[in-house]
């Protein structure tokens, strides 16, 4: 079974290899990717975080968004910046204030070798940025403005219900 790696490990700052064909080991990788997410109660996960360094991750805000799972993405436009609070699994005690692109339009190839064209924008923006950042070998920490303790995190989080 598959778990977290967690920081400093180099699979994390160490860019992922494109996926060139899908095969049967990467839908079961997806599959693992979303059941440790949801076990983990995370909103994105990326492959290089459960220690394989192929550029597939998931993001999973809400039932709204529903699950986009990402195989080969890139961040194709940028508009807008925006400063919100984030985590990582690799960090389980790390949230500060990061800033992001408020929308994005991104491109990725789903698990049926589909190439697909979208666009986000708010939390589910921040998320897929975070996570195609991963499998860049990018890391949120070199990017806060902010460390946030716990209860700093808690009042945060009730002053300002992400959108
Ligand atoms: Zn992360």
């Amino acid at each position: 079974m598959r778990k977290v790696v967690t920081y400093p490990n180099d699979v994390l700052t160490t860019p992922t290899q494109a996926v060139t064909h899908i095969r049967q080991d990467t839908i079961e990788l997806l599959d693992d990717m979303y059941d440790i997410m949801l076990e983990e109660d995370g909103i994105g996960l990326a492959a290089n975080q459960l220690g394989e360094s192929v550029k597939i991750a998931i993001v999973e805000l809400d039932d709204e968004s529903g699950l986009i799972e990402m195989i080969n993405p890139v961040i194709l436009e940028e508009f807008g910046k925006e400063i919100n609070v984030e985590g990582c699994l690799s960090f389980p005690d790390v949230y500060g204030t990061v800033e992001r692109a408020e929308t994005i339009k991104f491109w990725y190839v789903n698990r049926e070798g589909v190439s697909t064209f979208d666009e986000a924008s708010g939390y589910l923006a921040r998320a897929i940025q975070h996570e195609i950042e991963h499998l860049n070998g990018g890391l949120f920490t070199d990017k806060i403005i902010d460390r946030l303790t716990p209860e700093e995190l808690e009042a945060y989080m009730e002053d300002k219900e992400y959108d």
